[in-house]
């Protein structure tokens, strides 16, 4: 380990309770997507507490800390804030039993169950180390806590809401997750790194009757269920065997009653693809398919299409990714750092890099106790752990902590160390 970054990391042991402390309190009080307003709140308050010049509202409730320490490279760490609607049923003495009202006015549980409450206290704690050991590094620090990562609309709120003019442009964006692995342990790899993802709801029109009378309806029903088993096939004969893609049908909703035939049908999608091409080529198939599928049942109209959200492709800077990989392996051993493919989630921590045309580099940090994992491992049972989304996910906090704000200032070291 570098002098600078020994000197950085050597207060975190003292750190460790307030941050347990602060998660604990982040966890029991999740906040929905672009509703984050007690979460920034208490990230604007930290980042003002060390010294940073704090930037809060930002794309509704995006805050951004930064610090200015002489001449160096200018380095951006971001963390996510929003928790998911969820009923948590981790049985923690400090789980969530928190509501909300989501933006169809429906009351909601809320959970942390994504993990973004230890992304928001790994990115105070680095935020406290590189702001009481400034003689450790040179250069410009921005500390982003962003909204909406679940939903697809922070990273873009804040970029629409003039992130790119208000801060300068970093040398490299630097981002963490929280997953399923030994606690401990980092992973990650140069390249795409999680998939592009694509939404979509589909109406499929038909017309209605008497359930008696079918010879008198367009029976939408039956056109979204040849539809469905159809959509099947773009996967599986569409994309070439070296190449992967993922489409999945989460909503199929038709109809009232059992006696009568509706005269809509409700597909809602979701593509995840690792590839530009890959992607066009699905989307298009999809269209050509839900089409053709109306045409031949004889529907009044053409189905409407209409995208949801979009999640673009994270790709991982090959030198940026190299040197992040470099600083982990010197200062975690080896054996703590894994190498993984990309993940079949979806992050919009890509729009920074990719927009404001900067490198930008994403790991994950693994969430399950060690012992755990090794023996769901062992007994061929990883599947069965509880993964990001599930009511069940909590990660365990030691070491978890300590690793995720570990990884943050070892990586950005490795742009800003001072000798
Ligand atoms: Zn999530
Ligand atoms: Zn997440």
């Amino acid at each position: 380990m570098s002098e600078p970054l020994r000197r950085l990391l050597a207060g975190l042991p003292d750190l460790l309770p307030m941050l347990e402390a602060s998660y604990k309190d982040i966890h029991a009080h999740p906040e929905l997507s672009m509703q984050e307003s007690r979460t920034a709140g208490i990230a604007a308050q930290h980042l003002a507490d060390n010294g940073y010049e704090v930037t809060t509202g930002i794309g509704k409730t995006g805050v951004v800390g930064l610090l200015r320490n002489g001449e160096g490279p200018t380095v951006m760490l971001r963390a996510d804030m929003d928790a998911l609607p969820i009923r948590e049923d981790t049985g923690l003495d400090y789980a969530s039993t928190a509501t909300a009202v989501d933006p169809s006015g429906k009351a909601v549980p809320v959970a942390h169950s994504c993990g973004h409450d230890m992304h928001v206290a790994w990115l105070m704690g680095a935020s406290m180390l590189f702001a009481r050991h400034q003689d450790a590094w040179r250069g410009t620090l921005i500390m982003l806590f962003q909204p909406g990562e679940e939903t697809a609309q922070g990273a873009r709120a804040m970029i629409d809401d003039g992130l790119f003019e208000r801060f300068p442009r970093p040398d490299v964006v630097l981002g963490q997750h929280v997953m399923v692995g030994p606690a401990g342990t980092v992973a990650g790899s140069a390249g795409p790194i999680t998939s592009a993802a694509d939404s979509l709801q589909i109406r499929m029109f038909g017309r209605g009757a008497h359930g008696s009378m079918p010879q008198a309806s367009i029976d939408p029903v039956v056109m979204a269920a040849s539809t469905v088993l159809r959509l099947q096939t773009v996967v599986s004969r569409e994309v070439a065997a070296t190449e992967a893609a993922v489409v999945t049908v989460g909503v199929l909703q038709a109809g009232t009653k059992e006696n009568v035939i509706p005269d809509e049908a409700l597909i809602k999608l979701n593509v995840r693809t690792f590839d530009e091409d890959v992607r066009k080529r699905v989307l298009a198939a999809i269209e050509r398919i839900v089409n053709a599928e109306a045409q031949a049942s004889g529907a009044p109209r053409p189905p409407e299409i209409t995208p949801l959200d979009r999640y673009p492709l994270n790709v991982n800077d090959r030198q940026a990714s190299d040197r992040v990989a470099a600083a982990f392996r010197a200062y975690f051993s080896a054996d703590r750092v894994h190498h993984t493919g990309p993940a079949p989630a979806s992050e919009d921590f890509g729009c920074f890099g990719t927009e404001w045309n900067a490198p930008s580099v994403f790991w994950f940090v693994g969430g399950t106790d060690p012992e755990l994992h090794a023996k769901a491992k062992a007994e061929g049972r990883l599947n069965e752990l509880p993964v990001n989304h599930s009511p069940h996910f909590a990660p365990v906090l030691h070491p978890t902590l300590q690793t995720g704000v570990e990884a943050m200032a070892t990586a950005a070291m490795a742009w800003n160390a001072a000798g």
